[in-house]
């Protein structure tokens, strides 16, 4: 069967096994339950579904599809089958298997060759382990999870820059193969941060140096906390990631949950876990503390020059190291200005800019689910509350310019959907607005929210081409001080109804309800970006009700504006070294360089550096 693959280590994969929703226990049941072994005994041809030994299989991943070509909507597993156990069945059960007919695979495989292969690799796997744990060669073994070690010797100095995802597995992997790391955060530790982002909802008041991009665990902290990656789910490096939140206080079903999501309450608490593992291993955090200068010397990043933000006292002082790693995201736009400064070479890169859009949680619910949507229970029920995601492409036609034809499509996409959530303020400035979305773990709020966005690029940032490298931050900026005036200031978002924006008009002032805190204000949302840009989201959203009928509804809410969809540049560096291109000792990772985007994949990046930095200083002696 073509669901079934063979792993060699003792181990079969079978994935695409479908249990109806009716008879699953539902979305937090990560267990075998029987429903799960009838659908695998299907699969192998194996006669009683009941006679298989629970034990001898593992969820390894669990997914929920509600796809309306199904009769009805289902749990998609996919699980482990550990050959070895299944051995273990009772005589009499192999008595029975040994009668049925040969046309049942399971049968016919147990009573084969290949299974006692299967079995000897396992049991050769686990001795050679054992040998390589009881090797003493004089190299420190760290009681990490993690497959280096450690020279004893060298104390390197390293300073990370930013608390974000990429900063700390950074550290993580710096801090335990024994570098002397000191990590600097411009924002609070995760209690501080919680209040100065508590005073902004409440009372408007915007700490520039910690809001809900800056601090403690960056700008993914008050998010979604969706753990979803294109860069492949089951690659060691994410699962290397994953397994460390887990080690860090987040649940293990995110190991196998189809589409894994911690939410705010739960990242909170995992950091600070996070940050007292560091701590044991000696790196030298210090919040509110904002990088300000390089200092640099014969072409070598060789210290920083840094300010305490978090007195007003302003002091500032020196860091001297043997490598910078800039993980400052990417709403640091005066990093990037000192960056040119030193010479180092920014690269404008396409990004999205679009709207939030926002409707009543229970309409997307019965939009996906139908009449099941009854079982999301405010996340407490059966099955997840509901999601969407859609993309499609717009042509705006052939237009000529300088004498050439460019083909001009864009892709128009639904980005960082926040189902059950709420829109924040991502603002950093006061005179600047952008928004994006977050949730809390049970997504209960009765809202769903997600950007709707369209791909920018060179040419879009063209009116802005004085400003070199950063047309691409001059765009962003543009329409965040548009949004704010739009909205009168103080944070509150411009706002317009999907059928309003649709038809270029204001007619509906008594706005829906949405769940932004600090105000909404209606406002002519099609004249805030170029017509090219209006017009490609009108026509997008059009489609997307094809696909998602309802979508244009009433109470479907556009807010304003969503801008930080990705870094508008790109800071070149070497592949292996991760070592920037113009300037030696600089190591730019994360998303604020333009190598990742998301949570997961900010992390795979810091820890990649983190190994490649870590060989470079000879405190790893693996492979990467
Ligand atoms: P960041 O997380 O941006 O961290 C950079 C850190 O550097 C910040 O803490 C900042 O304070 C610090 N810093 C900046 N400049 C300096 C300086 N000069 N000196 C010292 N420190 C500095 N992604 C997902 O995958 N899933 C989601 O559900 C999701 N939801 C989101 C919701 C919101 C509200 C936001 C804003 C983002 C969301 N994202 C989400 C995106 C995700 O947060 C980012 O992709 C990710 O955090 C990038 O990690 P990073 O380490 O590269 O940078």
């Amino acid at each position: 069967a073509d669901n079934i693959v063979n792993k060699e280590d003792g181990f079969w994969r079978i994935s695409k096994l479908g249990v109806p929703v009716g008879k699953d226990p539902g979305k937090d049941f990560l267990e075998v339950s029987l429903p799960l072994l009838n659908a695998i005994a299907k699969v192998l041809k194996f006669p009683v579904a009941k006679m298989l030994p629970p034990e001898a299989f593992t969820v390894v991943r669990k997914s929920f599809d509600a796809r309306k070509v199904l009769k009805e909507s289902q749990f998609v597993y996919i699980v482990d089958m550990d050959v070895k156990k299944l051995l273990d069945l009772e005589p009499r059960t192999w008595d029975f298997i040994s009668r049925l007919d040969p046309k049942f695979g399971l049968a016919e495989y147990m009573s084969s060759e290949k299974v006692y292969d299967d079995v000897v690799t396992v049991i050769h796997d686990r001795k050679s382990k054992n040998v390589d744990a009881g090797s003493g060669d004089g190299i420190n073994e760290t009681n990490s999870k993690f497959p280096y070690r450690t020279l004893k010797s060298r104390k390197p100095k390293v300073v990370i820059v930013g608390s974000g995802p990429s900063g700390l597995f950074a550290s993580l992997v710096l801090g335990e193969v024994g570098a002397d790391v000191t990590l600097i955060e411009r924002g609070q530790a995760v209690e501080q941060r919680g209040r100065d982002i508590g005073a902004l909802v409440a009372r408007k008041i915007l700490q520039s140096e910690s809001n809900f991009c800056f601090g403690e665990g960056g700008a993914g902290t008050w998010s979604d906390g969706k753990l979803v990656t294109r860069i492949g789910r089951n690659t060691d490096c994410v699962q290397a990631v994953m397994k460390t939140l887990v080690r860090f206080g987040a649940s293990s079903n995110i190991l196998v949950d189809g589409k894994p999501h911690l939410g705010t309450d739960k990242l909170i608490p995992l950091l600070r876990n996070f940050r007292h593992h560091l701590q044991q291993l000696d790196v030298n955090i210090k919040f509110g503390t904002r990088l300000d200068n390089l200092i640099v010397e014969n072409g070598h990043a060789i210290g920083i020059e840094v300010s305490d933000v978090s007195k007003d006292s302003n002091t500032n002082s020196k860091l001297s190291c043997d490598a910078v790693v800039l993980a400052v995201g990417h709403s640091a736009r005066d990093v990037y200005q000192m960056l040119l400064r030193h010479g180092v070479e920014l690269i404008p890169k396409d990004f999205s800019v679009g709207l939030r859009i926002e409707h009543p949680q229970e309409l997307i619910n019965r939009i996906q689910y139908n009449t099941l949507s009854t079982e999301v229970r405010d996340g407490r029920g059966k099955v997840p509350v509901a999601d969407y995601k859609v993309v499609k492409y717009v042509e705006e036609g052939n237009i000529g310019g300088n004498g050439s034809v460019e083909d001009l499509r864009r892709s128009c996409y639904s980005f960082c959907m926040c189902p059950g959530g709420q829109i924040v303020s991502t603002s950093t400035d006061p005179s600047e607005l952008c928004i994006n979305g977050m949730s809390f773990s049970r997504r209960a709020s009765k809202w769903a929210n997600a950007a709707l966005v369209v791909t920018v690029s060179k040419r879009d940032f063209d009116p802005f081409h004085f400003h070199g490298s950063l047309s691409g931050v001059a765009f962003q900026r543009e329409f965040e001080r548009k949004a704010s005036v739009m909205g009168g200031g103080n944070f509150v978002v411009p706002a317009q109804t999907v059928t309003d924006f649709l038809e270029s008009k204001l007619t509906v002032t008594t706005l829906p309800s949405s769940s932004y805190r600090l105000g909404v204000k209606a406002s002519n949302l099609h004249e805030l970006f170029p017509s090219q840009i209006t017009q490609a989201l009108q026509e997008s959203i059009l489609k997307f009700d094809k696909e998602l009928p309802f979508f244009i509804s009433k109470d479907a809410l556009l807010h304003g504006v969503e801008t930080r969809t990705s870094s508008p540049v790109q800071i070149p560096r070497h592949g292996d070294t991760y070592e920037n291109k113009s300037l030696k000792g600089l190591y730019p990772i994360g998303e604020g360089a333009g190598h990742a985007g998301g949570i997961v994949s900010a992390a795979v990046d810091g820890l990649y550096c983190g190994f490649a930095l870590a060989k470079k200083l000879n405190l790893f002696d693996g492979d990467i």
